[in-house]
């Protein structure tokens, strides 16, 4: 039961195809698991195209107030529904996903970060930085900020901060106005694909000693 989805915002800009690598891969993997994102890009690609159409035909161009134009007009659309091909789902991580690590959870290169926390860096464009992240069960990851925007979905396990808990296929989406330290949830190491396009803010001096080595 996913409860944490995309922002109108994001599924837009990824059906326009603004994104850098690294968040076209977390969004993409969300909507590999979540129906009602897969629906709502469905809109975006329909409304997108007509857009586009439109441009074509009128020299129609962007103005103060389209973005909340197209939205309502998105809003007013009954939900399109594309059938999409799913393959049998029988390991942790879905695709596009394993994809890019080649495999499944056990191919991935793990290296650790500090207090049992690893992660595995994964290769896009330069534009943001993917990262797999093993947090085991209990344990917290650094309290920290963000100079940019971070995604974080969740693959296996759960971890909760100080706004909510998140689960499989759960995605949190922190920028600059957040401060939060993510704790996994007793039971079940958490296993996260987490993308961010600018350094994170740690209070504590050693994870900033550490930045520039783990590329955080
Ligand atoms: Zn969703
Ligand atoms: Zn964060």
């Amino acid at each position: 039961m996913i409860t944490h989805h995309l922002s109108d915002k994001l599924l837009m800009a990824y059906s326009a195809g603004s994104l850098p690598e690294a968040f076209n891969l977390a969004v993409a993997t969300h909507i590999a698991l979540c129906d009602e994102c897969r629906a709502r890009l469905a809109s975006f690609d329909a409304v997108g195209g007509a857009i586009l159409e439109q441009a074509q035909d009128e020299a129609f161009a962007l103005q103060d107030g389209a973005l909340a134009a197209t939205l309502a007009r998105i809003k007013a659309m009954p939900p399109v529904t594309k059938p999409t091909p799913r393959h049998a789902q029988t390991g942790v991580l879905p695709e596009p996903l394993a994809g890019y690590i080649g495999g499944d959870v056990e191919t991935i290169r793990w290296r650790n970060i500090g207090g049992g926390v690893r992660q595995a860096i994964l290769p896009t464009s330069k534009a943001a930085t993917a990262r797999m992240l093993y947090i085991p069960a209990g344990v917290a990851v650094p309290d920290h900020g963000h100079n940019g925007l971070e995604m974080t979905l969740v693959l296996q396990g759960a971890f909760a901060d100080e706004t909510a808990r998140f689960g499989r296929g759960d995605i949190e989406i922190a920028d600059e106005d957040l401060d939060h330290q993510p704790i996994a949830e007793p039971g079940e190491d958490c296993i996260c694909l987490a993308v961010t396009d600018a350094p994170l803010k740690f209070r504590a001096i050693l994870p900033r000693l550490a930045q520039p080595f783990l590329r955080i």
